[in-house]
């Protein structure tokens, strides 16, 4: 376990309008996100390249997604996108200056909202501030021999509430999914609800059938990752049919591809599922092609952004 006064570089993060190390950055103990779980986050990916430039991927939809946590759960969105962008790119390069950040390291923005602090009490006070917090950590993405073997996951019912669609940091079950995966030696485990398939404990997951893309629809069940509606578009670019649709417990057993997607993982092949083999027990033509694709959507988003381009789905970049 390492605390977090041995956090080292300490980064600089952003709480409550102010620049800090880490390791001072302090809320007080009546903050709603640490009494209640009243809050939401979010988690998008700042990717470095050889220029020595900064870009985020995917960055309007993460800040969309964040606008839409707040809004359902009835907090005042804290900035406006231009607002958290800019504050982004700032701590960003706080922490290039001082927080240890190298420029060569691909990191993420890791962004929390809390309703703020009040006196302890169930029902949203009124007249509080919300709670914002910023953090740029280096981010080490998978790597080929992780993508070349695939991963193990494990299965579990998903005993969560009904609003997993709400980027809450109230956790436990997945918490407690992510522990069950750990435990039993796993990457990740896969959620069943009434026999149907959900998702991961922090990953959305997708199966692949004689060459056809599944994935459960989009609903209050799951969260939508940002990578649901990049790999939507990343089937129709390499002519792989895709399904938003009911998921059994059965298919996924019998899918020849079982993938993982989210912003720390991108996408990556399971290749194990309860100790027996999906598919062929190796990674699949599916998933060769939309990390192909994936790679090749990062690189049209930085190169946009390198040249400055507006473009409405293709961002630029922050830092
Ligand atoms: N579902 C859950 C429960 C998650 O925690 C995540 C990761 N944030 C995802 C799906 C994937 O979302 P994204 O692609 O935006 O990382």
């Amino acid at each position: 376990m390492t605390a977090v006064s041995e956090v080292s570089p300490d980064p600089i993060v952003y709480l409550n309008g102010e620049l800090v190390p880490l390791s001072e950055a302090r809320v007080p103990v009546l903050d709603r996100g640490f009494i209640f779980g009243d809050g939401i986050y979010e988690v998008a990916p700042l990717y470095a390249h050889a220029s020595g430039r900064r870009t985020a991927f995917r960055l309007k939809q993460h800040l969309t997604r964040l606008a839409r946590s707040v809004g359902k759960i009835g907090i005042a969105n804290p900035f406006d996108d231009a607002g958290w962008r800019e504050l982004i790119g700032r701590v960003a390069e706080a922490n290039e200056t001082d927080g240890g950040l190298r420029a060569d390291q691909d990191a993420i923005a890791y962004i929390q909202v809390t309703r703020g602090v009040a006196k302890r009490g169930h029902a949203f006070p009124a007249g509080v501030k919300p709670t914002v917090f910023v953090m740029v950590t280096p981010l080490s993405l998978p790597g080929a021999a992780q993508r070349a073997s695939g991963v193990a996951c494990v299965s579990a019912e998903d005993r969560r509430w009904l609003n997993c669609d709400i980027k809450s940091v109230s956790l436990l079950g997945n918490v407690l999914m992510a522990q069950y995966a750990a435990e039993n030696d796993a990457f990740e485990t896969l959620q069943f609800r009434d026999g149907l398939l959900t998702e991961g404990s922090s990953s959305n997951v997708w199966i692949a059938k004689d060459g056809v893309l599944a994935a459960p629809p989009r609903s209050n069940k799951i969260l939508e990752g940002i990578r649901y509606g990049l790999i939507e578009e990343l089937t129709a670019e390499c002519g792989i049919r895709f399904e938003a649709r009911d998921i059994t417990e059965a298919e996924v057993r019998a899918a020849d591809e079982i993938i993982v997607s989210s912003a720390t993982k991108e996408v990556l092949p399971v290749t194990r599922l309860d100790g027996a083999p999906v598919g062929a027990g190796q990674p699949g033509a599916v998933f060769a092609a939309l990390y192909a694709a994936y790679q090749r959507a990062k690189a049209a988003e930085a190169a946009a952004a390198q040249e400055g381009v507006e473009n409405e789905s293709r961002e630029r970049l922050t830092v």
